[in-house]
């Protein structure tokens, strides 16, 4: 699952199709392909885990699972899901969701909640967990999109962990405090997640995530896995709250 930082770095690895015009796109048949028909590429920017291509009265969202799924100038053995294609160049994007928007990015997402961007605000996802997910357990509501969009596995692991709170721990069990705190290390995080992928050290720099043993105590880390998503947990340094 990807990460919202990761999804940042690739994104600006894009940014040389800035100002190109797309010849076409295809892979999609329920995008309307004729609206993109020379249409000129004004911006790439980021949602949580969503690539934003901006033109001038739209606005194509694409949704990735995993970074390694955006090709560019190259193609895997299956058909792509959707592909911009350039005078000479294309993009590829396998097993992602797009869906196209009239207007503008903050005309459809609530940058509120995006842990990456400047319009972040604590103070409204503080809200939002206590009165709308008060019973939710807090690993889960950190991996839901709609209320923190660009949290992934790795973010979610790393910072319960600097929080000292156990992800099963009630939202409404958890003092606010903490949840502050929690909320401060995810931003804090977020950031300096895109630093190390600069230098390919996220992994490296992880203190328990696709680790054996917590490194304060040396206590074995419990590891669960829900789908194809990963929890470490360190049951000595991580308070259950319920
Ligand atoms: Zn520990």
């Amino acid at each position: 699952m990807s990460e919202g930082p990761s999804i940042i770095f690739l994104k600006n690895k894009l940014q040389r199709y800035k100002g190109k015009t797309v010849s076409k796109v295809s892979g999609d048949s329920t995008i309307d392909e004729s609206l993109f028909e020379n249409a000129t590429l004004i911006d790439i920017q980021t949602f949580g885990k969503n690539f934003l291509f901006i033109f001038k009265e739209f606005f194509a969202a694409i949704e990735v699972n995993l970074v390694g799924n955006v090709l560019v100038n190259k193609r895997k053995k299956i058909a792509a899901g959707f592909s911009f294609h350039f005078e000479e160049n294309e993009i590829n994007f396998y097993n992602s969701d797009v869906k196209v928007f009239q207007g503008k990015p903050t005309d459809h997402f609530n940058f509120k909640t995006d842990i990456s961007k400047p319009e972040f605000d604590a103070d409204f996802i503080l809200n939002e967990l206590q009165s709308n997910h008060h019973d939710e357990k807090i690993g889960a509501a950190l991996l839901n999109q709609n209320i923190l969009a660009g949290v992934g596995p790795i973010i979610r692991t790393e910072t319960l962990y600097h929080a000292k709170i156990h992800p099963d721990s009630l939202i409404k069990a958890i003092p606010e405090k903490k949840l502050i705190f929690l909320l401060k290390m995810v931003v804090d995080y977020a950031e300096e997640f895109l630093t190390l992928l600069k230098t390919d050290s996220v992994e490296k720099n992880a203190l328990i995530f696709e680790k054996k043993n917590c490194p304060k105590d040396k206590f074995p880390l419990v590891i669960a896995e829900v789908g194809k998503v990963k929890t470490y947990v360190c049951e000595k340094c991580q308070k259950l709250f319920v």
